[in-house]
């Protein structure tokens, strides 16, 4: 799957919390959220490069089960994965 590894096509960062690779993604209300660079089986969210800056929108439902079957991949943002999920909700 080419490109499935978003650092392929993103600056590779590490999160504050607990340093894992993480890179940013823009969603459709413009607020930044920081992705999983791995895609998963479990994720919600498809990626798509425009203009150079990556945008991240939610999928669900029938949706993302077409999407699945499709085996396109999919992503989690880090707030749902960061073990420190409780620091960023803070922070925020
Ligand atoms: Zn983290």
């Amino acid at each position: 799957m080419p490109s499935a590894n978003l650092t392929m096509i993103a600056p590779l960062e590490h999160c504050r919390s607990c340093g894992r690779p993480i890179v940013w993604a823009r969603t459709p209300n413009r607020k930044a959220m920081p992705l999983d660079p791995e895609p998963t089986p479990r994720g919600n969210l498809v990626v798509s490069l425009t203009s150079e800056v990556l945008h991240a929108a939610m999928v669900s439902g029938p949706d993302r089960d077409g999407l699945r079957a499709a085996h396109k991949p999919l992503y989690l943002s880090h707030f749902t994965t960061c073990p420190h999920a409780d620091t960023w909700r803070t922070k925020r």
